[in-house]
Formats: structure tokens, C-alpha cells, sequence
């Protein structure tokens, strides 16, 4: 027995897996990634794998920053934990704070800490309803979100979200929660339908959802900048500025969910920037410490701060975790490290055309229907027959097959169904774009000649 089998062996024993069918993880046993570095992951078979999803949506500085450890450990023999919740605080919140009440948008000046984005998320559905009930509304407790999109596990969050797998066998969706279609052209766009009116129509829908719901009883609108695990669907250009238009003419909350898109994955620190909207809320997680350790935190406007300020009265909600001092400090570094090394100058100079570049290349393969990217985040649609767009027969069989390909061949890209999708450390230099080019051709041709035989 290797040390590889053992671990898988004590892995299937013990340990259960988000999202995973446990059935097929014992018959097949999970990958042991034993360290990393770089853009790189190494399992415990001696395999260097290019990580082309940056752990997931998450390492933006790349594995192996001494720094962040260094950050961590500094932090851990100073003030390894307080709480904040009985008017204490500490330096790295502090800190932290008044960084991102910089670095977001001008309206924008006040955060909620938690741990996941699903936390966040649920932080976000919680004060949106707090805000309505202190301002005499408390009818507006319906939230408007879109199909396919994921803000979370938790079952707030995930009733939010608006994935049918997701929704199917846990739990009922908490009531509240309304589901328009999302902006993505290749499965919603009409033949003949430029981008352009396609991203008005798309946002329109949401339009008619409020006033099927009627207006007074409408609390938020909230969506991800792109729909990451909802497989990189990016709106049109004329989708935000159109919901920006909607929820004005109503007056309701527009919530970002930033989870995946914030902290330079679109070349900006939020992809609201990128889009030219300003969203009363931006939940994000993730990318905050590059994964290094967890933090999550919801960022809010003046008028939700006012609305709580003009109260003598508690917002009941937190976690004991929110602001914890050493993910704070890890997250002060991390952002320190994208600003020195000018990490988003480098995105929308070089790595985003970069990945829009070789993605590209793969447009004409008999297997691919669309290839689109923004930023540093992109996917290819495996489809039947390119001309019509019809997806395979049994969704996620050939996506499967794909992934499996990548993998065995050093490099990961991430399968929703028949989706292919990337989302690269933001230091991808012209080595690991060449070396991730070389592996799609060939497992697109491997994958196609599967799907042949
Ligand atoms: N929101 C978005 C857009 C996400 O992609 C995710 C996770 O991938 C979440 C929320 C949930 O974050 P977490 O898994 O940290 O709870």
C-alpha cells in the first residue's frame, strides 16, 4: 500500500466531500494534492499540474507566497483571536476596513465580516430586509436573482441562488426568493438577436418580475458580475447599465455578488468598476487572502449605513469569526502583493488578451460552439453540432470526459456540464499560457475522438 493509497483509503473512510457524488469518489478514490507552488499543484504521485482555476476562483497571487505565511504567523503570536462583537476591535479589522473602504467604490465605506461567501450572502439577504423593516417597508422582503447562479450553500444562500440541482433535494427554496432568466446568450439569445438587444431583453426580464411581484414588495435585485459556477456567462455590455436603470426607477437594493469577481479577476478590484455600476451591497470572499486563509465580508453603502445609524437598535447578526484578526492580516498582505506587483494593470494589459487569445484558437474545433472570456475568467461550450448550438444528449458526460483529459494530461479546468471553464491565477505568464494551449488541442482532440467512438 503506497502512502498515495492510504490516504485515499482513510479519505473514502472518513471524509465527505462538498458537492460530490460519493458513490463514484469511493469507486474511484480522490486525488491526493499534496503541495503547491506557484501556478502549479503537486499530488501525492509526484504530478505537477497546472491549476488553470486558481484552487477555485480563489489563489490570485499564486500558491507558495512566503509572505502570506510569513503575515500569518506574525499575526497568530501577536493576537491569534478576539471577537468583535461587544465594542472590541483590533488592528488588522481595523486595517482591512479602511483598505477596502478605499479601494471600493466612493459610495461605499463599511464592511460585515464572515468566513465563506455564503455567509456573506446570507449577511446581505438578512440586512436587506433590516433596511426595508427600518425604513417603514417591511413589505419588501422579495429578493430577484437569476437561474444558474450560485451565492452559496447555506440555505439562504442557496435559495438565492438559482440552480435547480442545487435547490432539487436538500431543502425547499425559502420563500422570498424569484428567478429570472440570466444574460447568457448562447442558451437564451435568439437567432438574429444582436448581443446588444439581447442584453436589454435579458435585463427587462427582471423589470417585468418587479411588477409581476408589484414594486412595494421588491427588496433587492442581486446577481453575480459574471455567473461564474453557472459556467462564466458574461452579460452583453447593455445588461448592467440597463439593471443599474431598473432598480433606480424602483428603488430597490442591487446587490453584487462579488465572491469570485472581486479583488482583479475582470483587471479592477470589482467588476462593478469594470461594469460602471454601483451596487448598494458587494458581498466577496475568496480572492480577499487568495485563499490563503478564510475571510468573506459584505461591503455597504451610505444609505444602508444611515438607515442602521438613524436606529437606536441592534442589527442581531455575526459570526465568531467575522474580522478574525489573522485572515485580516493575511488579507492586508495579499492586497499589498497585487498592488506592488501591479497585478491589475497586468491583467487588463496582458493576462485577460492573453487568455481571450488562446481560448480562441480552439473556436473553429468541431467540438467547441462558443469561446468567451473576460478578464481572467473564460469557457468553451462542448456541443453536439456547432451550427445550431444543441448541447450532447445526458448534459455533463462530455465534460466529464474532457475534464479527465486536462487532468491526466497536467492541467485543470473546471466541467459545468458541458462547459468547460478557466479561471487562472492572475500571474500567468506566456509559459503557462502555451503550456495550457498544448493541453486543450489535445484533449479536445482526445476528447472528440471518445465522443466519435
Ligand atoms: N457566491 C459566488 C459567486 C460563488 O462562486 C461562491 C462559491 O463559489 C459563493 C458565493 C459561496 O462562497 P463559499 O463557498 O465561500 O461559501
Amino acid at each position: 500500500n503506497t502512502p498515495n493509497a492510504e490516504w485515499r483509503d482513510l479519505d473514502a473512510l472518513h471524509h465527505l466531500h462538498p458537492f460530490t457524488n460519493h458513490a463514484s469518489l469511493r469507486a474511484a478514490g480522490a486525488r491526493v494534492i499534496v503541495k503547491a507552488d506557484g501556478p502549479y499543484i503537486y499530488d501525492s504521485e509526484g504530478h505537477r499540474i497546472l491549476d488553470g482555476m486558481a484552487g477555485l476562483w480563489t489563489t490570485n497571487v499564486g500558491y507558495g507566497r512566503r509572505e502570506l505565511a510569513d503575515a500569518a504567523r506574525d499575526q497568530i503570536l501577536e493576537l491569534p483571536f478576539y471577537n468583535t462583537f461587544f465594542k472590541t476591535t483590533h488592528p488588522p479589522v481595523v486595517a482591512l476596513s479602511q483598505k477596502l473602504a478605499e479601494i471600493a467604490p466612493p459610495h461605499i465605506n463599511q464592511v460585515f465580516y464572515g468566513s465563506s461567501g455564503s455567509e456573506s450572502n446570507d449577511t446581505a439577504i438578512r440586512l436587506i430586509r433590516h433596511y426595508w423593516a427600518l425604513k417603514g417597508e417591511p413589505s419588501r422582503r422579495v429578493i430577484i436573482s437569476r437561474k444558474n447562479a450560485y451565492h452559496g450553500s447555506t440555505i439562504a444562500a442557496g435559495s438565492m441562488g438559482g440552480m435547480g440541482h442545487v435547490h432539487q433535494h436538500s431543502y425547499p427554496v425559502y420563500e422570498g426568493f424569484r428567478h429570472v432568466m440570466d444574460p447568457c446568450w448562447f442558451d437564451e439569445g435568439n437567432d438574429g438577436e444582436s448581443l446588444d438587444e439581447f442584453g436589454i431583453r435579458a435585463a427587462r426580464a427582471i423589470e417585468d418580475e418587479i411588477l409581476a411581484v408589484g414594486p412595494e414588495n421588491v427588496a433587492a435585485f442581486a446577481g453575480e458580475l459574471v455567473q461564474g459556477a453557472g459556467g462564466v456567462k458574461i452579460a452583453p455590455n447593455t445588461y448592467w447599465p440597463e439593471v443599474q436603470r431598473i432598480v433606480d426607477k424602483y428603488g430597490i437594493l442591487l446587490l453584487a455578488d462579488e465572491v469570485i469577481t472581486g479583488f482583479g479577476r475582470l483587471g479592477t478590484w470589482f467588476a462593478s468598476d469594470h461594469y460602471g455600476i454601483k451596487p448598494n451591497l458587494i458581498t466577496f470572499a475568496k480572492a480577499v487572502t487568495s485563499g490563503y486563509l478564510p475571510l468573506s465580508g459584505l461591503l455597504i453603502d451610505d444609505r444602508i449605513v444611515e438607515a442602521l445609524l438613524a436606529h437606536d437598535d441592534d442589527f442581531n447578526h455575526g459570526y465568531t469569526f467575522s474580522g478574525h484578526p489573522v485572515a485580516c492580516a493575511v488579507a492586508l498582505k495579499n492586497l499589498e502583493i497585487m498592488e506592488r506587483e501591479r497585478l491589475l494593470p497586468r491583467v487588463t494589459d496582458y493576462a485577460a488578451p492573453a487568455l481571450a487569445r488562446m481560448l480562441g484558437k480552439f473556436k473553429d474545433h468541431p467540438l467547441v460552439g462558443e469561446v468567451r472570456s473576460v478578464g481572467m475568467m473564460g469557457a468553451m461550450e462542448l456541443v453536439a453540432d456547432k451550427k445550431t448550438r444543441r448541447r450532447f444528449e445526458n448534459p455533463g458526460r462530455v465534460g466529464l470526459i474532457c475534464r479527465d483529459h486536462f487532468f491526466r494530461e497536467g492541467f485543470i479546468m473546471r466541467a459545468v456540464f458541458d462547459t468547460m471553464v478557466c479561471a487562472p491565477p492572475l500571474i500567468w505568464a506566456d509559459s503557462e499560457f502555451e503550456e495550457a494551449e498544448r493541453v486543450i488541442g489535445k484533449a479536445l482532440d482526445l476528447t472528440l475522438a471518445d465522443v466519435a467512438g
